[in-house]
């Protein structure tokens, strides 16, 4: 009987450098590749999830194989599935998230013992989350000495892996349910995107090109397309972080260029650190003081807010980009999250969970952990006395005011509101509600 593998793909949906789907053909005379669906999964990544996916079909089809789709707890499914094709092992990449570990143990209890093993690789990170720590031993909670240290762990000597030769049909007659199909409310990413593996080498490509040289002077102009944008193609893994690493260290530009591009791959893998030493953070805040801070849930700010309608025009552009694409640049994203928990004092979860409803590159360590860091109760987070001036923002970032006016359009007519809250007034009020958590 032929040896039968299966690859359970995850956040890992590309053929090339992917450690466990070429783990999976190593003496494997048929592969079954599957992706089992989530159970529920955030608006914009399903649009996502569901190009990626035909995308995915598409680049094992070229290798005359298929992708299996099935739905069900994960563990149930690959047992099943293990069950009517006869493989013997199943192979899958690690998701370091509290909800991948647990997926992980989950299909690693529900497999048949002694006869279907599980096996996992890494290739999500650069570094693992529990392959780096302090002088002390313990996890890091400042950025620069992490990142310091990362640097240190990953010497950029480590190649990726190339897409495989040849990947052997399942065989036999293992059914697959329909790819899902592209939903019709989220926001269609095809539009900015090609979502798949081939999109995501191109977006690299492109990127290094035009961006790379100039990547640290512009970065935080949300007018200019000065960033990568590559978050969504990483979130679903259709690149890896050691391609995305490699090809940028080796675009031939100096080190001082390419280091503050690398700082910001840094910056995922911290928040993937922080996040699977503080598991608790994902609903709160990484400084327990944080409790105590008196958030008021309000609900019509909270609708100005996500409708772009706040009158303070950074904000508000930055939140009609994100209802209209499922992305906001990130100087963005930094200053929406500012005025929606320090200047009108909504607690950030409440943040947290329309961003990760929104966001194509909808990532829940990066996600928790910048909301945290924005509203001061996580790890290595911005001094809680630090208000932005959203205004100030604009003219610093804006100052043309060149991306407000293209998703603004009615800016300085009378059609657009005046700010919801006056500056300074939010600021004395967070002052005050700050030092109710100090006491
Ligand atoms: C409130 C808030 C919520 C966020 N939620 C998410 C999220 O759910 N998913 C997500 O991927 N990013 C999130 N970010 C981080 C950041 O805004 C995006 O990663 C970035 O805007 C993506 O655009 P890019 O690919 O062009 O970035 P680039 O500037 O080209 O950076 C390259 C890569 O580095 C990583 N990166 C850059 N900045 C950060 C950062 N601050 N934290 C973590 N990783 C970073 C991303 O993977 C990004 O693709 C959030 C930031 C804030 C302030």
């Amino acid at each position: 009987m032929a040896t039968t593998a299966i690859c359970w793909f995850r956040r890992d949906l590309r053929l090339a450098d992917n450690a466990a789907l070429a783990a999976a053909l190593r003496g494997a005379e048929a592969l079954v590749p599957v992706y089992v669906m989530p159970a529920r999964c955030g608006r914009s990544e399903a649009g996502w999830l569901a190009h990626s996916l035909a995308s995915l079909d598409a680049g094992l089809r070229k290798h005359g194989s298929q992708l299996m789709v099935r739905h069900g707890p994960a563990g149930e499914v690959l047992s099943a599935l293990a069950g009517e094709c006869g493989a013997r092992t199943v192979h899958c990449t690690r998701m370091w998230s509290p909800a991948g570990l647990a997926e992980e143990h989950a299909v690693a209890d529900a497999l048949a013992p002694g006869r279907v093993g599980l096996v996992v690789a890494e290739g999500s990170l650069l570094v693992a989350p529990d392959a780096i720590s302090t002088g002390a031993g313990s996890p890091y909670r400042v950025f620069t000495p992490y990142f310091r240290a990362w640097e240190g762990l990953w010497d950029g000597s480590a190649l990726p892996g190339g897409a495989p030769e040849g990947i052997p049909a399942p065989g036999g007659t293992v059914a697959s349910e329909p790819l899902p199909p592209v939903p019709a409310v989220a926001p269609d990413p095809t539009a900015r995107w090609t979502p798949g593996e081939p999109g995501a080498a191109r977006r690299l490509e492109v990127f290094i090109d035009d961006a790379l040289a100039h990547y640290d002077e512009h970065r935080d102009l949300p007018a200019l397309d000065a960033t990568s944008r590559l978050s969504p193609h990483l979130a679903f893994g259709e690149i890896s972080p050691r391609q995305v690493a490699a090809a940028v260290t080796g675009s031939g530009l100096p080190r001082e260029v390419t280091r503050p591009f690398l700082r910001q791959l840094a910056w995922r893998e911290f928040a993937a650190h922080v996040l699977h030493h503080h598991p608790h953070t994902l609903s709160e805040p990484l400084r327990p003081e944080f409790a105590r801070m008196p958030w008021s849930d309000d609900p019509d700010a909270l609708a100005a807010w996500r409708e772009g309608r706040t009158g303070y025009p950074l904000v508000d552009a930055g939140m009609r980009q994100l209802a209209d694409t499922g992305w906001m640049h990130n100087r963005v994203r930094l200053v929406a999250a500012s005025l929606l928990t320090k200047h009108l004092l909504v607690p950030w979860q409440t943040g947290e969970r329309y961003f990760a409803e929104s966001l194509v590159d909808f990532d829940a360590a990066s996600n928790v952990f910048n909301w945290q860091w924005v509203a001061g109760c996580g790890a290595d987070a911005a001094p809680y006395f630090r208000i932005f001036n959203p205004t100030v923002q604009a003219k610093r970032f804006d100052p043309d005011g060149e991306y407000v006016r293209r998703w603004v359009p009615e800016v300085g007519s009378d059609e657009y509101p005046s700010p919801i809250i006056d500056h300074a007034e939010a600021r004395e009020r967070a002052l005050a509600a700050y030092s109710a958590v100090r006491r």
